[in-house]
């Protein structure tokens, strides 16, 4: 993204930007918003129920991308209650978060959340070059005329269940266990198939960014235990909160770097 457009933020046709990877994994992103906040929501189909892993800002109807892509019930888990993860969660009927971050989910919305100023004074202006956000908004587009960057808060959404460490959310063909994953934030999650190596990580881990560790609710001792944890998963590939997905060499290389104290 460049620097702040002036005048109106121009409005794009299709506001996602939707890849589909191997084992019927498909990756939701928001390629209009800035780096920071531009989270991963993935989709799984199963059998008899599919699966949505955070569901982003909610700026545009997700349920527009992934309605063409099946018809199922759907269960739609946020990783944590961080904003730019459980944006879209309202417009799915069945909402799961981890019972530590219930609260924060329904406190999360009603707050204006695309204004980089009110994002930098959350994060305390630590985030290094080239992923401070540079405009007065967090998007460089609009996904219609109607759409206002000022005005936006992403609607209340409560969770209708809650999931914790060991339980196992069943697609009908394959099944994922929950893994509490603290440290980044208290109720953090991930998912993880141990048939396929998949490991779907909210920001316990991702790739190219700083990983955020004193966010309000971060915890360092709790994140140094998620990391050391990480590094004993036979993962195959890691679907992150953020960044492209990557295997496990990176995943040992970036746990290990945050042990060693590099973030
Ligand atoms: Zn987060």
């Amino acid at each position: 993204m460049t620097g702040p457009p002036e005048g109106p933020l121009p409005v794009v046709a299709d506001w996602f930007e939707v890849t589909e990877l191997d084992h019927g994994v498909v990756r939701i992103t928001e390629p209009h918003v800035e780096p920071v906040v531009r989270a991963n929501a993935w989709y799984v189909r199963g059998r008899r129920t599919d699966l949505l892993v955070d569901a982003g800002l909610g700026i545009a109807p997700i349920s527009d991308v992934i309605g063409p892509l099946d018809g199922h019930p759907l269960l739609a888990v946020a990783t944590h209650s961080h904003f730019d993860h459980v944006g879209g969660l309202a417009e799915f009927d069945r909402r799961a978060i981890h019972p530590l971050e219930a609260k924060d989910l329904e406190l999360a919305a009603d707050k204006p959340t695309l204004l980089t100023a009110e994002l930098l004074g959350d994060i305390g202006d630590e985030l290094p070059e080239p992923w401070r956000p540079r405009g007065r908004f967090l998007i460089d587009a609009r996904p219609d005329e109607s759409f206002d960057p000022v005005a936006f808060s992403p609607p209340a959404r409560s969770a209708t269940e809650l999931v914790e460490e060991g339980d196992v959310i069943d697609l009908g063909d394959r099944r994922f266990e929950v893994l509490h994953l603290p440290g980044h934030s208290p109720g953090g999650i991930g998912l993880w198939s141990e048939r396929d190596g998949i490991l779907f990580a909210g920001d316990a881990i991702y790739r190219d960014q700083p990983l955020l560790d004193d966010l309000p609710g971060s915890d360092v001792t709790k994140y140094r235990e998620t990391m050391r944890r990480l590094l004993e998963l036979p993962v195959t590939v890691v679907h992150a909160g953020h960044d492209p997905s990557f295997g496990r060499d990176e995943l040992i290389a970036l746990a290990e770097r945050y042990l060693a104290g590099g973030g």
